[in-house]
């Protein structure tokens, strides 16, 4: 079953003395979900393989369909070695001090560096 988890972080501005508390969600799965997003992305992969092979374009049919077919167990390996996904980060800019909520990437792991959406001033997250 998937958990949602939230940490408390460190949003710090440019400079160290900047810095405010935030919120990291990420989502966590058990070996059970690990392998259900596994073959679910193995299994999407090899389908479009297929239908790939049905298209009567010549370079469609031959490239995209061995490229699929090959990105199907790369695509189930990395998501079944996933534990966790990052989902966003809540805050207060330590910049403009208005409430920030930064969309980051699902594979990103602290200390991440971004900007901030309201003033763009540069952010790093850290752990506390
Ligand atoms: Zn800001």
């Amino acid at each position: 079953m998937a958990i949602v988890e939230q940490k408390h972080i460190w949003i710090k501005g440019n400079e160290d003395a900047l810095q405010e508390q935030g919120v990291f969600s990420l989502t966590s799965y058990d070996p059970r979900d690990r392998l259900i997003r596994a073959a679910k992305a193995w299994s999407i992969c090899w389908v479009l393989a297929v239908l790939a092979l049905a298209t009567f374009i010549p370079v469609v049919h031959l490239l995209a369909a061995a490229g699929l077919f090959i990105a199907g167990p790369i695509m189930g390996y990395s998501r079944y070695r996933s534990l966790s996904i990052a989902n966003d980060v809540t805050g207060v800019c330590p910049s403009c001090r208005k409430d920030i909520t930064l969309k980051i990437q699902p594979e990103d792991s602290l200390p991440i560096w971004t900007y901030c959406p309201v003033c763009g001033a540069p952010l790093h997250l850290v752990a506390k």
